[in-house]
């Protein structure tokens, strides 16, 4: 329970309006995890929180706690980094858009993990560059998995637990049975490509901007996308609407 005067680093998620001047704000903060807050007096113009409290903003924030309420009072709000300005196309800021909706919907309340807070830092300012976005988006959706405890190995056979280590022979089984061996693989199953394999051993054992640097084909992240949100949606048993959005986009 965290009660008093407190200030974290924190990752706007979402904002919207409460009665005529006031904003609640879902924030995803480092110290604490994922809080609500509300801003008084911020949809005033000339507010001290004017422009700091859009979704996707780094900031330092100080709020108080009560332990008798699960609003927080934020008090003050120093914008570090506005990761949506930086972002210059549509697809880019639905991109954004997914990840602040999945850690809004999906991280458990005042729950703090170092891990996805860094992830969540390093992968941003790559998702405001067109050319790394994907691969950016890609990486945190298998690292968000692997950090939930969701991600099941493509190194062994789900079913037999047969070791796929040097296998290029690794399916997905129906209904989406991750991941599988040539004899388990049963109807309706599909061969993962070399590629994309290889690409998932370097996403659990590169950093991102070592990956960016390789030259990566877009049909092998695509591939691996497709896997990884079919994964995200069935295990927090929900769609997203923001990725129905991206991939109108494509
Ligand atoms: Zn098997």
């Amino acid at each position: 329970m965290i009660a008093g005067l407190c200030c974290s680093e924190a990752v706007v998620l979402r904002s919207y309006p409460l009665r005529e001047s006031d904003l609640i704000t879902v924030l995803y903060t480092r110290s604490f995890g994922r809080i609500n807050g509300v801003a008084r007096g911020a949809q005033r113009s000339k507010s001290r929180f004017a422009g700091k409290l859009e979704p996707l903003s780094l900031a330092e924030v100080v709020f108080f706690a009560r332990k008798s309420s699960d609003l927080v009072s934020i008090d003050s709000v120093d914008l570090i980094e506005s990761f949506a300005q930086r972002t210059h196309d549509y697809r880019g800021l639905m991109q954004l858009s997914f990840l602040a909706e999945l850690l809004a919907d999906t991280t458990p309340e005042r729950e703090p993990s170092d891990a996805v807070f860094r992830l969540l830092l390093l992968v941003l300012p790559h998702l405001t560059q067109p050319a790394t976005a994907d691969l950016a988006q890609l990486y945190f959706e298998v690292w968000y998995l692997k950090l939930a405890g969701l991600y099941p190995s493509h190194r062994h056979c789900h079913r037999c637990h047969g070791s796929l280590a040097n296998s290029t022979d690794v399916f997905v089984g129906a209904n989406l049975s991750l991941f599988v061996c040539q004899e388990c693989q049963g109807s309706g199953a599909y061969r993962i490509s070399a590629a994309a394999l290889e690409m998932l051993d370097a996403i659990g054992r590169l950093h991102l901007s070592e990956i960016c640097r390789r030259v990566s084909a877009v049909a092998v992240i695509a591939e691996l996308r497709q896997i990884a949100e079919a994964l995200l949606q069935r295990s927090f048993e929900r769609s997203f609407h923001s990725l129905k959005l991206i991939h109108q986009e494509v």
